[in-house]
Protein backbone atom coordinates (compact mmCIF):
# COMPACT_ATOMS: atom_id res chain seq x y z
CA UNK A 1 0.00 0.00 0.00
CA UNK A 2 1.14 3.43 -0.53
CA UNK A 3 -0.19 6.66 1.20
CA UNK A 4 0.59 10.06 0.19
CA UNK A 5 0.30 12.81 2.52
CA UNK A 6 -0.43 16.30 1.15
CA UNK A 7 0.14 19.21 3.76
CA UNK A 8 1.97 22.67 4.56
CA UNK A 9 3.93 20.33 7.19
CA UNK A 10 5.85 17.67 5.50
CA UNK A 11 8.72 17.86 8.76
CA UNK A 12 6.10 17.19 11.16
CA UNK A 13 4.50 13.99 9.32
CA UNK A 14 7.70 12.84 8.53
CA UNK A 15 9.15 12.89 12.32
CA UNK A 16 5.88 10.64 12.97
CA UNK A 17 6.14 8.30 9.74
CA UNK A 18 10.13 7.12 10.55
CA UNK A 19 9.33 6.25 14.16
CA UNK A 20 8.27 3.46 16.11
CA UNK A 21 6.09 0.59 14.02
CA UNK A 22 4.87 2.43 11.64
CA UNK A 23 9.05 3.40 11.05
CA UNK A 24 9.57 -0.14 10.98
CA UNK A 25 6.57 -1.05 8.37
CA UNK A 26 8.52 1.43 6.10
CA UNK A 27 11.50 0.24 6.28
CA UNK A 28 10.52 -2.81 5.52
CA UNK A 29 8.58 -2.40 2.90
CA UNK A 30 4.98 -3.14 3.84
CA UNK A 31 3.88 0.40 2.99
CA UNK A 32 5.23 2.89 1.45
CA UNK A 33 4.59 6.43 2.90
CA UNK A 34 5.66 9.98 1.33
CA UNK A 35 4.86 13.36 2.43
CA UNK A 36 4.49 16.21 0.05
CA UNK A 37 5.10 19.66 0.30
CA UNK A 38 2.03 21.71 -1.05
CA UNK A 39 4.33 24.79 -0.77
CA UNK A 40 6.43 23.23 -3.15
CA UNK A 41 3.01 23.68 -6.14
CA UNK A 42 2.79 27.23 -5.48
CA UNK A 43 3.00 28.96 -8.71
CA UNK A 44 3.88 32.28 -7.76
CA UNK A 45 7.22 34.51 -6.63
CA UNK A 46 6.57 33.87 -2.31
CA UNK A 47 4.91 30.22 -2.63
CA UNK A 48 2.15 31.80 -1.07
CA UNK A 49 -0.99 28.85 -1.33
CA UNK A 50 -3.15 30.51 1.03
CA UNK A 51 -5.84 34.19 0.37
CA UNK A 52 -8.19 35.79 1.77
CA UNK A 53 -12.20 34.30 1.78
CA UNK A 54 -14.43 35.63 -0.77
CA UNK A 55 -17.43 37.64 1.06
CA UNK A 56 -15.04 38.68 3.84
CA UNK A 57 -14.40 36.97 7.66
CA UNK A 58 -11.46 36.00 9.32
CA UNK A 59 -8.38 34.09 8.54
CA UNK A 60 -6.94 32.75 5.55
CA UNK A 61 -8.41 29.99 3.33
CA UNK A 62 -5.87 27.24 1.47
CA UNK A 63 -5.98 27.77 -2.49
CA UNK A 64 -7.13 25.22 -4.62
CA UNK A 65 -4.09 25.46 -7.52
CA UNK A 66 -1.48 24.34 -5.27
CA UNK A 67 -3.69 21.49 -4.28
CA UNK A 68 -4.52 20.40 -6.74
CA UNK A 69 -0.45 20.63 -8.39
CA UNK A 70 0.20 18.83 -5.10
CA UNK A 71 -2.54 16.17 -6.10
CA UNK A 72 -1.32 15.89 -9.78
CA UNK A 73 2.15 15.01 -8.74
CA UNK A 74 1.24 11.92 -6.82
CA UNK A 75 -1.10 10.32 -9.26
CA UNK A 76 0.11 7.39 -10.74
CA UNK A 77 -1.82 5.21 -13.38
CA UNK A 78 -5.01 4.39 -11.14
CA UNK A 79 -6.94 7.23 -9.32
CA UNK A 80 -6.33 7.06 -5.41
CA UNK A 81 -8.35 7.09 -2.77
CA UNK A 82 -8.45 11.02 -1.72
CA UNK A 83 -9.37 11.75 2.09
CA UNK A 84 -9.83 15.14 2.89
CA UNK A 85 -9.29 15.71 6.70
CA UNK A 86 -11.80 17.67 8.17
CA UNK A 87 -13.75 18.67 11.33
CA UNK A 88 -17.19 18.86 8.60
CA UNK A 89 -16.16 15.11 8.01
CA UNK A 90 -17.66 11.60 9.16
CA UNK A 91 -16.08 10.42 12.03
CA UNK A 92 -13.30 8.08 11.89
CA UNK A 93 -14.07 4.55 13.05
CA UNK A 94 -11.96 1.39 13.40
CA UNK A 95 -14.17 0.03 10.43
CA UNK A 96 -13.19 2.89 8.36
CA UNK A 97 -9.28 1.91 9.08
CA UNK A 98 -10.19 -1.76 7.97
CA UNK A 99 -11.80 -0.30 4.61
CA UNK A 100 -8.78 2.20 3.56
CA UNK A 101 -6.57 -0.65 4.37
CA UNK A 102 -7.50 -2.03 1.27
CA UNK A 103 -6.63 0.83 -0.83
CA UNK A 104 -3.46 0.52 -3.16
CA UNK A 105 -3.20 4.19 -2.91
CA UNK A 106 -4.22 6.61 -0.29
CA UNK A 107 -4.30 10.42 -0.19
CA UNK A 108 -4.14 12.07 2.84
CA UNK A 109 -5.23 15.95 2.33
CA UNK A 110 -4.40 18.44 5.27
CA UNK A 111 -6.35 21.63 5.34
CA UNK A 112 -4.54 24.20 7.38
CA UNK A 113 -6.18 28.39 8.56
CA UNK A 114 -9.85 28.39 7.92
CA UNK A 115 -9.81 25.46 5.64
CA UNK A 116 -9.18 24.85 1.65
CA UNK A 117 -11.23 26.12 -1.18
CA UNK A 118 -14.12 24.29 -1.65
CA UNK A 119 -13.69 23.68 -5.32
CA UNK A 120 -11.03 21.75 -5.06
CA UNK A 121 -12.65 19.25 -2.67
CA UNK A 122 -15.40 18.96 -4.90
CA UNK A 123 -12.95 17.79 -7.64
CA UNK A 124 -10.36 15.47 -6.16
CA UNK A 125 -11.86 14.57 -2.65
CA UNK A 126 -13.53 11.29 -2.45
CA UNK A 127 -14.77 11.74 1.50
CA UNK A 128 -14.21 13.83 4.40
CA UNK A 129 -13.07 12.40 7.67
CA UNK A 130 -13.00 14.01 11.12
CA UNK A 131 -11.39 12.58 14.38
CA UNK A 132 -14.05 14.16 16.53
CA UNK A 133 -16.02 16.78 17.23
CA UNK A 134 -12.99 19.77 17.90
CA UNK A 135 -11.31 21.56 15.74
CA UNK A 136 -7.62 21.12 15.27
CA UNK A 137 -5.19 24.31 13.49
CA UNK A 138 -4.48 21.24 10.80
CA UNK A 139 -4.94 18.12 9.08
CA UNK A 140 -1.27 17.22 10.51
CA UNK A 141 -2.27 15.66 13.64
CA UNK A 142 -5.75 13.85 12.12
CA UNK A 143 -3.88 12.29 8.72
CA UNK A 144 -1.23 10.70 11.07
CA UNK A 145 -4.25 9.38 13.35
CA UNK A 146 -5.89 7.65 10.04
CA UNK A 147 -2.63 6.64 8.33
CA UNK A 148 -0.99 4.58 11.93
CA UNK A 149 -4.59 3.08 12.28
CA UNK A 150 -4.87 2.19 9.29
CA UNK A 151 -1.19 0.79 8.78
CA UNK A 152 -1.60 -1.03 11.90
CA UNK A 153 -4.20 -3.41 9.44
CA UNK A 154 -2.01 -3.98 6.72
CA UNK A 155 -0.48 -7.79 6.68
CA UNK A 156 2.82 -8.21 8.85
CA UNK A 157 3.18 -4.59 10.59
CA UNK A 158 2.71 -5.63 13.85
CA UNK A 159 3.68 -9.11 14.68
CA UNK A 160 0.51 -10.81 14.24
CA UNK A 161 -3.18 -10.69 13.10
CA UNK A 162 -4.35 -11.77 16.98
CA UNK A 163 -2.77 -8.63 17.84
CA UNK A 164 -5.50 -6.24 16.24
CA UNK A 165 -8.60 -8.74 16.37
CA UNK A 166 -8.60 -9.33 20.12
CA UNK A 167 -8.43 -5.11 20.38
CA UNK A 168 -10.91 -2.47 21.42
CA UNK A 169 -13.61 -1.73 19.09
CA UNK A 170 -12.30 -4.43 15.97
CA UNK A 171 -15.19 -6.76 16.90
CA UNK A 172 -17.29 -4.42 18.74
CA UNK A 173 -16.15 -4.45 22.09
CA UNK A 174 -13.85 -2.86 24.34
CA UNK A 175 -10.66 -4.69 25.43
CA UNK A 176 -10.24 -6.26 28.41
CA UNK A 177 -7.68 -5.38 31.21
CA UNK A 178 -4.16 -6.24 30.84
CA UNK A 179 -1.51 -7.22 32.99
CA UNK A 180 2.06 -8.09 33.29
CA UNK A 181 5.06 -8.75 35.76
CA UNK A 182 5.28 -8.32 38.23
CA UNK A 183 2.39 -10.61 39.65
CA UNK A 184 2.05 -8.31 42.68
CA UNK A 185 2.41 -4.26 42.52
CA UNK A 186 1.38 -1.72 45.22
CA UNK A 187 -0.16 -4.69 47.03
CA UNK A 188 -2.35 -5.66 43.88
CA UNK A 189 -2.65 -8.76 42.54
CA UNK A 190 -2.90 -9.94 39.27
CA UNK A 191 -6.42 -11.91 38.63
CA UNK A 192 -5.57 -15.36 39.90
CA UNK A 193 -7.40 -17.00 36.24
CA UNK A 194 -4.50 -15.00 34.55
CA UNK A 195 -1.91 -17.25 36.70
CA UNK A 196 -3.63 -20.66 35.65
CA UNK A 197 -2.36 -21.22 32.45
CA UNK A 198 -5.93 -22.82 31.58
CA UNK A 199 -6.51 -21.12 28.53
CA UNK A 200 -10.00 -21.75 27.45
CA UNK A 201 -10.86 -20.12 31.30
CA UNK A 202 -8.67 -17.33 30.77
CA UNK A 203 -10.22 -16.60 27.34
CA UNK A 204 -13.64 -17.23 29.31
CA UNK A 205 -12.42 -14.33 31.47
CA UNK A 206 -11.41 -12.20 29.00
CA UNK A 207 -14.47 -12.41 27.19
CA UNK A 208 -16.84 -11.39 30.08
CA UNK A 209 -14.64 -8.63 31.20
CA UNK A 210 -14.80 -6.80 27.73
CA UNK A 211 -18.09 -7.28 27.87
CA UNK A 212 -18.58 -6.00 31.41
CA UNK A 213 -16.41 -3.03 30.29
CA UNK A 214 -18.29 -2.23 27.28
CA UNK A 215 -21.70 -2.22 29.09
CA UNK A 216 -20.02 0.03 31.47
CA UNK A 217 -18.56 2.43 29.00
CA UNK A 218 -19.75 2.09 25.70
CA UNK A 219 -23.11 0.40 25.99
CA UNK A 220 -23.91 2.04 22.52
CA UNK A 221 -21.36 -0.07 20.60
CA UNK A 222 -22.88 -3.23 22.68
CA UNK A 223 -25.36 -3.70 19.96
CA UNK A 224 -23.15 -4.58 16.82
CA UNK A 225 -20.76 -6.97 19.24
CA UNK A 226 -20.57 -10.37 18.28
CA UNK A 227 -21.87 -12.63 21.24
CA UNK A 228 -22.21 -16.24 21.66
CA UNK A 229 -25.75 -17.48 23.67
CA UNK A 230 -23.72 -17.85 26.89
CA UNK A 231 -22.36 -14.51 26.43
CA UNK A 232 -25.85 -13.14 25.60
CA UNK A 233 -27.01 -14.56 28.76
CA UNK A 234 -24.04 -13.59 30.73
CA UNK A 235 -24.44 -9.72 29.79
CA UNK A 236 -28.46 -10.12 30.49
CA UNK A 237 -27.44 -10.89 34.07
CA UNK A 238 -25.15 -7.70 34.21
CA UNK A 239 -27.75 -5.63 33.12
CA UNK A 240 -30.09 -6.78 35.51
CA UNK A 241 -27.62 -6.62 38.15
CA UNK A 242 -27.28 -3.11 36.99
CA UNK A 243 -31.11 -2.76 37.14
CA UNK A 244 -31.11 -3.82 40.46
CA UNK A 245 -28.65 -1.44 42.68
N1 LIG B 1 -12.80 26.57 9.56
C1 LIG B 1 -12.87 25.15 9.64
C2 LIG B 1 -14.22 24.75 10.24
O1 LIG B 1 -14.79 25.48 11.02
O2 LIG B 1 -14.70 23.65 9.90
C3 LIG B 1 -11.75 24.61 10.54
C4 LIG B 1 -10.40 24.71 9.90
S1 LIG B 1 -9.16 24.04 10.91
C5 LIG B 1 -8.67 25.40 11.86
C6 LIG B 1 -7.83 23.81 9.80
C7 LIG B 1 -7.67 22.39 9.27
O3 LIG B 1 -7.42 21.50 10.33
C8 LIG B 1 -8.85 21.81 8.52
O4 LIG B 1 -8.86 22.22 7.19
C9 LIG B 1 -8.61 20.33 8.67
O5 LIG B 1 -7.75 19.83 7.66
C10 LIG B 1 -7.91 20.22 10.01
N2 LIG B 1 -8.76 19.77 11.13
C11 LIG B 1 -9.09 20.50 12.22
N3 LIG B 1 -9.86 19.81 13.06
C12 LIG B 1 -10.02 18.59 12.53
C13 LIG B 1 -10.71 17.40 12.93
N4 LIG B 1 -11.40 17.35 14.06
N5 LIG B 1 -10.64 16.31 12.14
C14 LIG B 1 -9.95 16.35 10.97
N6 LIG B 1 -9.29 17.44 10.53
C15 LIG B 1 -9.32 18.55 11.29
Amino acid sequence: MKISILTLFPEMCNAFVNESIIGRAVKSDKVDIECINIRDFANNKHNKVDDTPYGGGMGMVMAAEPIYNAYKSVVGDKKPHLVYLSPKGATFTQKKAIELSNCEHLVLLCGHYEGIDERVIEEIVDEEISIGDYVLTGGELPALVVADAVCRMLPGVLSDDICFTEESHFSGLLEYPQYTKPAVWNGREVPEVLLSGHHANIEKWRREKSIEITLDRRPDILESAELSKKELKYLESLKSAKHDI
